[in-house]
């Protein structure tokens, strides 16, 4: 089997470094934010290009505690996308604001930014754009708008460390930008962990207040915090990965225009699009194709770990559907659910592995439109 992703060859190019960090730590006595997390935020701050960056337990706490910091609540609305993972949306529904869906571009899976004007009301507080599958989301247009509008802007950059768009670091356009070190993220920790980056002085107080009991001066609390570190031991290990991001989101792009290359001129497929002045880091490779749920299941049988990111899109989940939107509404959105295929992605995946799913692909394809079952 070809998985999706396999984090044990990137373990044994690291696990050495790792693994004398993690027992550094665990001899210091210090395990939570103590001076890795510190150490992690300078250095994150500074690889984004940000004054400061602050350690969460998660991305979906990066994402719900910058909407907390900037006072977004019940009454007001966030504009985002229904293509992307359900945090993005949970967050706005935590703090009891509401998510107001704009479709999808299909060329880059990201926010349709010609969309974001007519959803703008009186209580629309901020966009939270997606940097869906690595991939920048127009941040010229979002930021113009925004401007024009007096709305914040929250990155989603979960699954895009490292990506640009126009020379400029995503999660560093906006507010705040927030990003997961999820074991299968580009960069990933070895359990829950996530980061908060912003340029002001202000935002950075208040989450740091926020994800430790609401309070800037132990047991003084001012508000309602949560319970949100980043841990010592996920630090020492981010630190260490911080030295390969580069490398590995390069190789990445390698395995990603291999792939386009060997699709090249078989129609049936559908590869990503790169725009101009992008530096797209390819969390996943995604493709279209036809019969996509059957072609799934012939891979998943034949040995090639493709998954469906993402199946059903948001607006149609039972946990938004208070917000009454119904089929048809994101049809853009709705089409790349049923079409979208991710194949095996990351750094150390070689042209041999990828001849052979491409060739399994083709094959899975063929097979299907010559079967009357599907
Ligand atoms: C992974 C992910 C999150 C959530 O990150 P966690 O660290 O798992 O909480 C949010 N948004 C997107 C787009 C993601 O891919």
């Amino acid at each position: 089997m070809i998985p999706i992703v396999d984090l044990k060859r990137q373990y044994k190019q690291t696990g050495a470094e790792i693994e004398k960090a993690v027992v550094d730590v665990l001899r210091s006595g210090s395990y939570i934010l103590g001076p890795n997390t510190k150490a992690l935020e300078q250095e994150f701050a500074q690889y984004l290009g940000t004054k400061h960056a602050i350690g969460l337990n998660s991305g979906t706490d990066a994402l719900h505690l910058a909407l907390r910091a900037l006072d977004i609540g019940k009454g007001d609305e966030v504009i985002t996308v229904a293509f992307t993972f359900v945090a993005t949306t949970e967050s706005i529904e935590i703090v009891g604001a509401t998510p107001v869906f704009v479709d999808i571009d299909p060329d880059t899976f990201n926010m349709d930014v010609t969309q974001i004007e007519s959803k703008i009301t009186p209580k629309t507080k901020a966009i939270m754009p997606v940097h869906l599958y690595g991939q920048p989301a127009n941040m010229e247009v979002i930021m113009d708008i925004a401007k024009r509008y007096n709305l914040y802007v929250i990155e989603d950059c979960c699954q895009a460390i490292g990506a640009e768009f126009k020379g400029k670091k995503v999660g560093s356009f906006g507010d705040i930008g927030c990003y997961s070190f999820f074991p299968t993220k580009n960069l990933g920790g070895m359990g829950d962990g996530g980061m908060a980056v912003t340029n002001s002085d202000y935002l950075k107080d208040r989450m740091t207040a926020l994800r430790n009991h609401g309070g800037a001066v132990r047991y003084h609390h001012d508000e309602i915090g949560v319970n949100s570190r980043l841990d010592e031991i996920q630090s020492a290990i981010l630190r260490v990965k911080m030295n390969y991001i580069d490398e590995w989101n390069k190789m990445r792009r390698e395995v990603a225009h291999r792939y386009t290359e060997l699709f090249k001129g078989y129609e049936d497929v559908q590869t990503p699009k790169e725009l101009d002045d992008t530096y797209c880091v390819y969390h996943q490779y995604t493709i279209k194709v036809p019969n996509r749920d059957e072609v799934q299941k012939m891979l998943q049988e034949n040995g090639v770990g493709a998954m469906l990111y993402y199946p059903i899109p948001l607006h149609m989940q039972k946990v938004h559907a208070h917000l009454g939107y119904k089929m048809g509404d994101l049809p853009k959105t709705e089409y790349d659910t049923q079409h979208v295929m991710s194949l095996p992605m990351f750094a150390e995946l070689t042209f041999e592995e990828q001849k052979e799913i491409v060739q399994k692909v083709k094959d899975a394809i063929e097979k299907c439109k010559a079967s009357a079952s599907c």
